[in-house]
């Protein structure tokens, strides 16, 4: 019987030998690996400024926090996303609003967000989700994108880009375009340090404020204490903040990881053409929507729908995917559809049509880079079956 995962970790480069060296250093939270993932981080993204954190969720709180997002706030959320999007909302005493997204990229579009600014006109802060690895539409070309009706709104952008790294819109790096964001290096993201996040912002003052919140509101830092020449112990607390810092053996398992992320990238590219390819003609299937190249798309998922033709619902599939031995997940049941949030806004599956229409059908395939054109095309013939 075959196995094949729906998602596999690859510590295949220098991971064990950067690990060691902060084991021998003696020295194993927040020091100079992590400050050399931030600045290569930086470099690669072209951001004034990157912040390592323990989790997306802890960078996307403090995004909130830094641009001042308080109780009684409201935020717009799409509903097609992991919970942390719109939890971190509630940690400041803020107000989620949802917004549907678009069916054949699961993405906000111009049009939901014009919308919304319209009937929200006092909201201030949008937080898009690149779905999937793919940038939501916040440049585009020959027409106004999110961060221009944002812009003109006096909208805040905090990106929760969780899939997008490496990723681009309209040929700018994910991470060096809205006003902060927040990227995951949880264990089965694009690259990973087992539990991770990072900050990225060109904005002094988001900067500063991060600095300080990330680090129990001290006013230096505690390798910055160690290292000075003057006085070593003393510091300042000059807010409530939090114990989010990247330990150095994490950072560690980053830098290794940074190295292949473009390799990493063009493998899972691999995979996501292999998948267009061989199930473009099936007509109970759509297939994710490409906005600009393959090449700019980090492949995060491969997230196709069974739509209203397929015979087979989607839970159905997933049983008969797993009893051939092929490991699958699904991207996302909405957030309008959990509990906590249906309940204490008084969401409505009807407000919510085109994700209604993803979730009932959505199924993620395995995507990573050591999956072979073997394996791809026994997923391929599977699906096939099933469906025929
Ligand atoms: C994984 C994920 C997060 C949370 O990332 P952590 O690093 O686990 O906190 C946030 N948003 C989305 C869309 C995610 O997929």
């Amino acid at each position: 019987m075959r196995s094949i995962p729906y998602s596999k970790v690859l510590c295949i480069g220098n991971e064990l030998k950067y690990v060691r060296e902060v084991l021998d250093s003696g020295w194993l939270t927040t020091a100079i690996k992590t400050q050399r993932f931030e600045r290569e981080f930086s470099e690669v993204v072209g951001a004034k400024y990157s912040f390592a954190v323990n989790s997306c969720t802890a960078a996307l709180h403090l995004s909130l926090d830094a641009i001042g997002v308080g109780p009684g706030d409201e935020v717009f959320v799409p509903t097609m996303t992991f919970t942390a999007t719109a939890e971190v909302v509630r940690y400041l005493g803020g107000n989620p609003i949802f917004l549907d997204v678009d069916y054949a990229t699961a993405l906000i579009t111009t049009e939901i967000l014009a919308r919304a600014v319209s009937e929200h006109p006092h909201v201030k802060t949008l937080i898009p989700v690149h779905y999937g690895g793919q940038a939501a539409p916040l440049i585009l070309k020959n027409e106004r994108g999110l961060l221009d009706i944002c812009r003109e709104n006096g909208l805040k952008v905090v990106e929760d880009a969780a899939h997008a790294f490496p990723a681009r819109c309209a040929g700018r790096m994910i991470g060096s375009i809205g006003d902060v964001t927040c990227f995951s290096f949880y264990a089965n993201k694009t690259i990973t340090t087992g539990e991770g996040g990072m900050l990225t912002t060109n904005d002094d003052s988001v900067a500063k404020r991060v600095k300080v919140m990330r680090l129990h509101g001290i006013n230096r830092d505690i390798w910055e204490r160690h290292t000075s020449v003057g006085s070593s112990w003393e510091y300042d607390v000059i807010a409530p903040g939090f114990k989010y810092n990247m330990p150095d053996t994490a950072a560690a398992i980053g830098l290794a990881q940074l190295e292949r992320a473009n390799l990493f990238r063009q493998e899972r590219e691999r995979c996501a053409m292999f998948y267009f390819k061989n199930l473009a003609d099936i007509d109970t299937l759509d297939l994710p929507k490409v906005r600009e190249s393959m090449a700019d798309h980090a492949w995060h998922l491969f997230s196709i729908v069974l739509n209203e033709r397929s015979r087979v619902p989607r839970n159905r599939f997933l049983e008969l995917m797993a009893e051939k031995g092929i490991g699958t997940s699904v991207h996302y049941k909405p957030l309008h559809r959990m509990t906590y949030y249906k309940e204490r806004y008084g969401l409505r599956t009807e407000d919510f049509p085109n994700a209604e229409r993803i979730w009932k059908g959505c199924v993620s395939l395995p995507i990573y880079p050591t999956l072979s054109d073997e394996e791809l095309d026994y997923i391929c013939k599977s699906i096939r079956d099933i469906l025929d």
